[in-house]
């Protein structure tokens, strides 16, 4: 799994350290990008802080990873500081975009169409969400007010998506969509799961292990579902690249090796959806 689009995703603010929130908005991403073919290689949590936010962007662009996301902080509170952070990091200044400011305003005169909000006006506070670093491309939010920001630095995308989940859900799938086909491309993911039915799980190790060195393309991973004498490994086998065809390919073939092999040896093995 060498040719991966790499993946880095920062999720920003202090209800998640406090435990007030759980960061569901990470492991969303990872599904949606591990199932696209690419590999989220990394992900951390940080504070509503400049330093922090900074630190992390900053460590995140040395490591050129293909996409790095940052959740949360793009609010109209003072408290939302991500796209300042972004900017301090990237050496680009936030600037009122026009193109944003319509995007907000636009969204604020629909919420006060349906009675949402009693004021369509363009306050400070609402127009705070249409400054974006100098050179990011605002990308519409079809379900909030704040537009996703996203910016080129060499070969890595910064892209900052709000920390509402059905926001970042409805941008990510929607909006963000031509985006991310160009950066994951043909990508693929796909996986096969068996059951081994077996007395000793040790016994297996050997067997998985000739079969893991002559699949490298496949990542093989076991792990006990049931214990006692009836011992139940479940197996599961995933690859990603580029196109259906290919990675199939390679899953099948290995799944076919791993099957004859653990056969071979007495094991009971049956498909399993999981
Ligand atoms: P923010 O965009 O930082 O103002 O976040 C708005 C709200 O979205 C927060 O109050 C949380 O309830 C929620 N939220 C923020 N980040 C996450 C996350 N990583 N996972 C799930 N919910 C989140
Ligand atoms: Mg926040």
């Amino acid at each position: 799994m060498t040719d991966q689009t790499r993946v880095e995703i920062i999720a920003v603010g202090n209800e998640l350290l406090l435990g007030d929130v759980l960061d569901t908005n990470t492991n969303w991403l990872c599904k949606r990008i591990t199932g696209v073919g690419g590999q989220v290689t990394r992900a951390v949590l940080v504070r509503d802080d400049h330093q922090a936010i900074i630190a992390e962007i900053l460590a995140a662009l040395e490591r050129t990873p293909r996409l790095i996301i940052t959740t949360g902080g793009l609010g109209p509170t003072g408290d939302d500081i991500t796209l300042q952070a972004v900017a301090r990091a990237t050496g680009r200044p936030l600037k009122l975009d026009p193109e944003a400011r319509d995007l907000v305003k636009a969204r604020y005169q629909e919420l006060a169409e349906r009675g949402h909000v009693d004021d369509p006006a363009l306050t400070k506070a609402r127009e705070k969400m249409a400054y974006l670093p100098e050179g990011a491309t605002p990308v519409a939010n079809p379900v909030g007010s704040a537009p996703a920001a996203m910016l080129e630095i060499g070969n890595s995308v910064l892209i900052s998506l709000p920390g509402v989940p059905e926001e970042l859900k409805g941008i990510y799938d929607g909006t963000l969509q031509p985006t991310l086909k160009k950066i994951f491309g043909d990508g693929f993911y796909e996986e096969r799961a068996v059951i081994a039915h077996c007395g000793d799980e040790s016994t297996l190790a050997p067997i998985l292990s000739e079969v893991v060195a002559a699949h490298p393309e496949v990542y093989i991973k076991s792990r006990a579902r049931r214990y006692g004498p009836e011992v139940e490994i479940l197996i599961t086998l995933s690859s990603a690249g580029d196109g259906r065809e290919r990675v199939e390919g390679n899953l099948d073939h290995a799944l076919e090796e791993l099957t004859t092999a653990l056969s071979g040896a007495g094991f009971d093995i049956n498909r399993t959806d999981r």
